[in-house]
């Protein structure tokens, strides 16, 4: 950890002087797909007090990076991703679930510098019909001063605490299915008597999704219908998360959907089984958020680097450059 964190600081003194970037050039990483989730407001970005905050940024800091980005790569499309385009190192910008902010904070500035991307919807999430565990477990809480687990009553009386015992939580829910995550919640709630579901509408409408797919700058990928671990499914429930969610999208679409991204997207939420059923389904990309860099060979399993608000300079484009994820890679993380 010690290590890297000081090989990272390193790299990222050095990733702007003239002998770094011929290492860079030496080392040829061709194309890097960058992944965003979130970009929101400034005011928001500072006045928010939440688990996950490596996936947020505010729109400004989105704004210097996209512009950083088309001043020293090559952004292009994904549908792009076979073309012999010029020298530059080419950068994929993807962002995923489908939040809401990506329609009102990022479209602006993607159009602002003609910066193609993706987003990957997940189906359910649509008109907010379906709310994400990630966020339920979130909100209560954040409201609540305990939480009843296994019989036992944890205390979540400071923010300490309820960061901790939201890890805790996401660890767990995570291995579950569906209908274990419904039980997990009802379990939980029983034992408050009052709760005001207060959750905010988050997610993109399908007229926000029609608005952006017409948008000649976007693509829409796949992302599944819920957002579920891919590793525990069965077969027929896989199925079911591709091909509904594929469907629904090519009906509001009225397009083809071409491109997947497996939910959380690690290691340990697919498999080869999965990778196989998803290929059936016609996808010419599958990404992951696994470290490394893109091979043109591996096409149904391509990293991904996670960008966040202080991804400026330096950072940004060692990230950018490909440089991060190996250095990731070599140290094993
Ligand atoms: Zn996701």
């Amino acid at each position: 950890m010690i290590e890297k964190k000081l090989l990272r600081k390193i790299i990222n003194i050095c990733s702007n002087n003239n002998f770094t970037k011929l290492l860079f050039d030496y080392l040829n990483f061709d194309t890097v797909f960058l992944n965003y989730h979130r970009v929101v407001s400034d005011q928001e970005y500072l006045s928010g007090n939440r688990p996950n905050n490596d996936l947020i940024v505010s729109k400004s800091v989105f704004e210097e990076q996209i512009k950083y980005l088309k001043q020293n790569f090559n952004v292009i499309s994904i549908n792009d991703i076979n073309k012999n385009l010029d020298q530059k190192k080419k950068i994929i910008i993807t962002f995923d679930d489908g939040y809401l902010d990506n329609f009102e904070n990022a479209l602006p500035v993607l159009e602002k510098y003609e910066c193609p991307a993706i987003i990957y919807i997940v189906t359910s999430f649509l008109d907010n019909k379906n709310y994400p565990w990630w966020l339920k477990i979130w909100n209560i809480i954040q409201q609540k001063q305990f939480i009843f687990y296994n019989q036992k009553k944890l205390d979540i009386s400071n923010d300490r605490l309820k960061f901790k015992i939201y890890n805790f939580f996401c660890k767990k829910i995570v291995l579950m299915n569906k209908s274990e995550q419904i039980s997990f919640f009802k379990e939980v709630m029983k034992n408050y008597d009052n709760f005001s579901n207060n959750q905010s509408k988050e997610f993109l409408s399908k007229n926000d999704l029609i608005k952006l797919g017409d948008s000649r700058l976007i693509e829409i990928g796949c992302h599944t219908h819920n957002h579920q671990n891919l590793k525990i499914l069965n077969e027929f429930e896989l199925k079911d998360e591709i091909e509904k969610s594929k469907l629904f999208l090519e009906q509001i679409l009225k397009r083809e959907i071409s491109h997947f991204s497996i939910p959380f997207g690690t290691k340990k939420t697919f498999s080869d089984k999965s990778l196989e059923l998803i290929k059936k389904f016609n996808f010419k990309t599958i990404v992951t958020t696994e470290h490394g860099n893109f091979d043109k060979k591996k096409m149904f399993r391509i990293p991904r680097i996670g960008i966040g608000n202080n991804d400026l300079g330096g950072n940004l484009y060692s990230k950018a450059f490909g440089f991060d994820s190996f250095v990731n890679k070599i140290l094993n993380r």
